[in-house]
Order: C-alpha cells, then structure tokens, then sequence
C-alpha cells in the first residue's frame, strides 16, 4: 500500500469522481457527487457493499428536520452541536461540530425526500447527551436497512459501483494531487483508475490490530464488531500524502454488545433506568456516562462481561429493534418476575444482585448521585418483570482520522488543503475529542451522512472548474 509517482500513461479506466468505500460515506458522497452534475465511481472491496454502516443500529442523529418539526421538536444545530462539545468536553473543533450539525437536518431532509430513504424518528428515551429526540432510523432501526436504501437510491441515479475491488495504491504528483487509484480484484489482477478528485469513504482503523495497537491499545484487544475490511487506508494514504491527522486515540466502544450473540443492546434500557452489574452482582460503573466509554469498563470486568439488569416498562420502546429482537428470539433476553428469579436466570449470585437492585432504587428515590456519579432520580423505578441480558465491550469503530474542512477537503498540517482529496465518515477526524468518552451516539453516521455529502458536492465543483 503506497503512493506512487503519476505516470504520463493513461489509465486503465478514467472517472471524474472516483470514491473508495461505498457504506454511508461513500454513497452519500456519490449521490451528492451525481446531483452537483459529475459522474462518479466507487471502489468498493467486498464482493457485495456492507461496511460498518450494515452492521451498525443505523440511527443518523440530525437537528432541524422536518420530521422533527411534525413532532413538534424545537431542535436547532446550536443545541445540537452544544450536546456534541459537552460530551466530548470542549476537546473537538467547535466551528466544525457547529457546521456539521448545520448541516444534518437538510442532510436527512434531502435524504428522505430527494433520494426516497424511509426514516422516522425514535422516540421514547433519549441517547445520553441529547438534549433533544433527533434520532433518524429506518423502520426496523437496522444498519441493513439503511445500506440497502442507500444502494438501492444510487441505483436508481445509475451510479457505478465496482466491487470485488480493494484500492491498494494511489498515484500522485509531487503537490499531492492524486492522479489515479490502483485496486487489486480477489484473483489478484490490478487493474487502475484515473480521476480527478479522490473521496476516502473506507472508514478508520478498526480491523487493523497494528493500528489499534499504536494508536488505541486501550480496546486494541477487546472484540471489534465493525467491519474487518476497514484497516486503516484512508488515514495511510493521506498522511503519506502529507495529510494532517487528528484524534487518533479517539474511538466508538460500546459497553452492551449481547454475548455471544454479537447485537447491540440499545442503551436505551440504560438510559431508561437500567444498570449494570458485574459477575458478582455489582455494579462497577457510571452507565449512564455513555455506551462508548462503558466498552472499556465491562472488558475490565471478570470474564470481560456484565449484565445489563432492566424491565418490561425499559424494554417496551426497543422491542421493535432488529438487534433486539434477533437477541430475544435466540434466547438471549432473560425475564423473571422476581429479582432473586432474575439472577438465577442469568446465573449471578441472588443476595448480590438483590442488594444491587435495592441500592439502585435507594438512589433513585433519595436522588443523588452514586459513587460512581450516576444519578437514577427522573427514571421510573424497575418493576416486576425483570429482565436481563449478557453482554460484552467492543470496539465499533475509531473516530480519529484525516482532518478535513466543513466542505470535507483532506487539510494539511499548517491548514491548506490537498488539491482534490475529500474524505468523510470514518476516514475522517471526528467530532468526539481525543478519547473514548467523547463519541456522543450518532457521531458515526453523522459525519459518515454529512461529510459524505460535503465530499460529494466538493468534489463535483471541483470537477465542474468551480475550485
Ligand atoms: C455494531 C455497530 C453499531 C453502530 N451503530 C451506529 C448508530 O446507530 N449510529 C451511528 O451514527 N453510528 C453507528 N455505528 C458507527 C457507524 O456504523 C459508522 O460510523 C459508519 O457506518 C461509518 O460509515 P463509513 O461509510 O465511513 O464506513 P463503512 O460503512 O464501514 O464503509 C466503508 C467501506 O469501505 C470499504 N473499504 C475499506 N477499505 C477499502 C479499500 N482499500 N478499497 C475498497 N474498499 C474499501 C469497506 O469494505 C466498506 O464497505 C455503529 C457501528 C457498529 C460497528
């Protein structure tokens, strides 16, 4: 994987637009490319599009939509990017977290009403650090979904995706203009593609262990439940291109991944009320500070498990989730109407898990803060019946990556801009600060949905002679 010097030849293909990775990013990227006049390409490694975007929940957060409106919700992108920097403590790019939540309600308006994506907003909890219900989602709230209308959109616009094509080199001028990608089929023939603006959508450095272990070595060894086709190429090119990087340590845990199952339990059963207890019955954190920060707490845990302990009442608002669902048809999901029947389901010890549920209702009924800083008060108490699953941490994707502008150009490290590099999504710089408590719940396809726009509108002007 390098860069090499632009030959004078021609290439094997030519593309005005040619985008790597079509998840999110990469297709927003193309439809917006398609809609500012230019054609565009994307490479695409498997052998049918995935990514990380199909196996995620699929929530795309935006403020100012006009399905928030319906419900009569008074979002506005300042609120929206003032829950941003809170949860990641002032430490991320204020003018850039302001710019893309900006632009996430016209994103998801123009996703709904110009490209036919089925979305409806999630109600009945907040995500920690909403101030407001601003969750976007297909109907089954499921990554799958989401994947398969952006697909499906794209193929209606007649844009290209050539799969079965991992892009392994990029041709470039000594400036840093990229001339072409050079990407290797699954029989091992390269082939290369000429272009005349280049869009990193291949997402972070999740399947890369070399990486995560320089960079993040913290959930470097925790299970890692993107997708493992994302090793990191976006943020090799571009710094070998002279690329700036930012906020590497920064990443997407989460602390409710069902064991062994593999789903995500929405977090919603903790911010309902909910907790977690570890082997021994006890509670062993501040849940309510975030799924991502919680990954690295449960991994610390006996095992590298814990329970997350909640009830009917918690349960009914996720029930219609396909990763829940999926789990409670397996067997996964444990009900009892008694506590002491829970633990003997879940096999953790009765007294323990008695006594953790009796001080967890002390807590929300006197309404102070915990030990750990978690405060109860403001959330129903559990009530019979209780419910209960096994869960793990893991790492879902890493949130540093190339810096870019709010028009998604790949910057250099005193500012300027590479001449025709675009990135988005995982690839790029997030919005979640320097670590793992910053990723507030949406980060993902946020600028995955936002930036893949930017890059695709940027690049067609640029294509266009617009600059
Ligand atoms: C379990 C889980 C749940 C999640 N839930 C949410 C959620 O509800 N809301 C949210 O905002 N975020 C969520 N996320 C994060 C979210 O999935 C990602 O932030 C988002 O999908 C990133 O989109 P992307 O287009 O950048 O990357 P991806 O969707 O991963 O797409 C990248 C594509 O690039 C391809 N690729 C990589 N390298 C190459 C190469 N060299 N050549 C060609 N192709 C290449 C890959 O095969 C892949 O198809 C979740 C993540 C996980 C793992």
């Amino acid at each position: 994987m390098s860069i090499l010097p632009a030959p004078e030849a021609r290439f094997d293909h030519e593309v005005p637009v040619l985008i790597i990775g079509a998840g999110a990013c990469g297709l927003t990227a193309a439809l917006a490319a398609r809609e500012g006049g230019a054609e565009a390409l994307l490479l695409e490694r498997d052998a049918a599009p995935t990514g990380s975007t199909s196996l995620s929940t699929g929530m795309i957060p935006a403020a100012g939509t006009k399905l928030q409106a319906q419900h009569g919700i008074d979002d506005t992108p300042e609120i929206f990017a003032g829950d941003i920097l809170a949860k990641a403590k002032q430490q991320t790019d204020a003018a850039m977290a302001l710019a893309v939540a900006g632009q996430s309600g016209p994103t998801v308006d123009w996703l709904m009403e110009s490209h036919d994506l089925v979305l409806t907003l999630v109600e009945g909890f907040l995500y920690p650090g909403h101030r407001r219900l601003r969750m976007h989602a297909t109907p089954h709230r499921s990554g799958r979904e989401l994947e398969a209308a952006l697909l499906a959109a794209a193929g209606r616009r007649g844009i290209d995706i050539l799969s079965g094509a991992r892009a392994e080199d990029l041709y470039a001028e000594a400036d840093g203009t990229v001339r072409a990608v050079r990407f290797v089929r699954p029989d091992g023939t390269r082939e290369t593609v000429g272009c005349q603006a280049l869009v990193l959508a291949c997402n972070g450095f999740g399947g890369n262990k070399e990486m995560l272990r320089r960079y993040i070595p913290e959930i470097a060894e925790a299970d890692y439940a993107g997708h493992v086709g994302n090793t990191g190429d976006a943020v090799r090119w571009g710094a070998a291109l002279g690329a700036a990087l930012a906020d590497m340590a920064s990443y997407q845990g989460h602390g409710a991944v069902a064991h062994p199952y593999g789903n995500t339990m929405t977090w919603g059963l903790i911010s309902g009320g909910g907790f977690q207890v570890n082997a021994a019955g006890a509670r062993f954190a501040n849940e309510a500070s975030g799924y991502s920060e919680q990954a690295v707490e449960v991994v610390r845990q006996p095992g590298r498990v814990a329970w997350t302990i909640f009830d009917a009442a918690r349960e009914a608002p996720v029930r219609g989730f396909t990763d829940y669902a999926e789990v409670d048809a397996l067997g996964g999901i444990r009900r009892a109407d008694t506590i002491d029947g829970l633990a003997r389901a879940l096999g953790l010890p009765e007294v323990a898990l008695a006594a953790t549920l009796a001080e967890v209702e002390a807590l929300r009924a006197a309404g102070g803060a915990d030990r750990f800083g978690r405060v109860f008060a403001g959330t129903p108490p559990l009530a019979p019946p209780y419910c209960g699953v096994k869960v793990t941490g893991a790492l879902y994707h890493t949130q540093g990556g190339l810096r870019v502008d709010a028009l998604a150009r790949v910057l250099r490290e005193d500012g300027r801009v590479l001449p025709n590099l675009f990135a988005g999504g995982g690839a790029a710089r997030g919005l979640s600060g320097p670590s793992r408590w910053g990723y507030l719940s949406g980060n993902g396809l946020l600028t995955a949905t936002v930036l893949g726009r930017a890059a695709g509108r940027s690049a067609a002007r640029l294509v266009a002679g617009g600059g």
